[in-house]
């Protein structure tokens, strides 16, 4: 994992995003208030600023940078809770560890940073429906040696978590006030995550 390597897949995930902008902002004004895409698209478009001053720097660096850049300029829970996700991410980074051993330790770190940020876990019609079990499984999976094998595991995961928030009440966020009526509806943050995961995982699996 170097600078390089991050910011090649921050134009990845971009490009998901941009890919399924429609959809993510019919999402979020089904059973929110619409700046769902709005606030993921300034926050890649803004870290993705910062390449040329971070890609030759540490990786822990870069992360709590990116994560200060979206918490200084994504507006909504969700700009909070990625940043928070990313800042939680640096703290853990270990240059003697192993690539796979490296990201299952971050991310589980990013996560339940953002778990307690946001009071939330799984279960509740949020991102957390698929960042929690994709943490899970980088955790089972650390001695597996076949990387595509693995992206092809955390994709489907993920994709497994996004689905689940379809018939799922939200108790956090603006969905959780719909209540009932919330229900048929997958979570746009949710959907969002999943893209961004698949995004990272198709990186290794071409
Ligand atoms: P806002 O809800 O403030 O308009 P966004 O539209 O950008 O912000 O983000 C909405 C998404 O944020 C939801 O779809 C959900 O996935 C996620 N979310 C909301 N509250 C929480 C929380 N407490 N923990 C984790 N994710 C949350
Ligand atoms: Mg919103």
């Amino acid at each position: 994992m170097n600078g390089k390597i991050i910011f090649e897949i921050i134009d990845e995930i971009l490009g998901i995003i941009q890919n399924h902008k429609d959809e993510i902002e019919k999402l979020d004004q089904e059973i929110g208030d619409g700046d769902h895409i709005f606030n993921i698209l300034r926050g890649l478009e803004e870290i993705k600023k910062l390449k040329d001053t971070l890609k030759d720097k540490e990786v822990d660096f870069i992360f709590k940078q990116l994560g200060m850049k979206i918490m200084t300029t994504v507006g909504g829970s969700s700009g909070a809770l990625f940043a928070t996700l990313l800042i939680g991410m640096s703290k853990k980074f270990d240059k003697s560890l192993s690539d796979k051993d490296n990201i299952a330790n971050m991310f589980k770190e990013g996560v339940n940073s953002m778990k307690l940020r946001g009071k939330a876990d799984i279960g509740e019609k949020t991102m957390l429906d698929v960042l929690v079990p994709v943490s899970d499984t980088l955790n089972e999976v650390r001695n597996e040696t076949n990387i595509k094998e693995i992206a092809n595991k955390i994709k489907i995961v993920a994709e497994k978590g996004m689905l689940s928030t379809k018939d799922l009440i939200a108790t956090k966020g603006r969905a959780s006030f719909l209540g009932e009526r919330a229900k048929g509806h997958i979570d746009p943050g949710a959907r969002s995550s999943q893209l961004v995961i698949e995004a990272i995982c198709n990186q290794f699996i071409k």
